[in-house]
C-alpha cells in the first residue's frame, strides 16, 4: 500500500517526529497552519474515520491523551489548542490515513471554514 504516513510510522520517510510509542506517532506538519502544528497517526492503517471498529477505541482514546500530553509540552495548553480530524476530501482530508492535527500557538476561529 503506498501510503505516506504508514511510510513515516516505518521510518522509510523523513518526518519531524517528537514523539512515538507502540501505537501511534507524532510529527511536525509540512505545512504547518498555526505556530504549533503538530500530526499525530496511529501505526495501524486506518483510511478514514467511517472506517473505525469499536476494537480502535483504546487507540483513538490514546491519541487524545498523546495530544494532550504533547499540547503541555509544547506550552499551548493554557492559552488553548485544537484536535481536529478531517473525514473524507469534502473535510479536507488529503491524506487518507487517519490523523489527528494539534494546532496552537494562535487564536483559533470557529467554526473552521
Ligand atoms: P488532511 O488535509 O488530510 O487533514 O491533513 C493532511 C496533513 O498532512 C496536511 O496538513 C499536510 O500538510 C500534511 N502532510 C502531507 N504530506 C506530508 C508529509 O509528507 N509529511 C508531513 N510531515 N506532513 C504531511
Ligand atoms: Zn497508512
Amino acid at each position: 500500500m503506498d501510503c505516506i504516513f504508514c511510510k513515516i510510522a516505518k521510518n522509510e520517510i523523513d518526518a519531524t517526529v517528537i514523539y512515538e510509542d507502540n501505537e501511534v506517532v507524532a510529527f511536525d506538519d509540512l505545512h504547518p497552519q498555526a505556530p504549533q502544528h503538530k500530526l499525530i497517526i496511529p501505526r495501524k492503517h486506518i483510511t478514514t474515520l467511517n472506517d473505525l471498529t469499536t476494537e480502535d477505541e483504546s487507540l483513538v482514546g490514546h491519541i487524545y491523551t498523546v495530544a494532550k500530553q504533547l499540547a503541555a509540552e509544547l506550552g499551548i495548553d493554557e492559552s488553548g489548542y485544537r484536535v481536529v480530524m478531517n473525514c473524507n476530501a469534502g473535510a479536507g482530508q488529503t491524506v487518507f490515513h487517519i490523523h489527528a492535527h494539534l494546532l496552537g500557538g494562535r487564536a483559533m476561529t470557529w467554526p473552521p471554514g
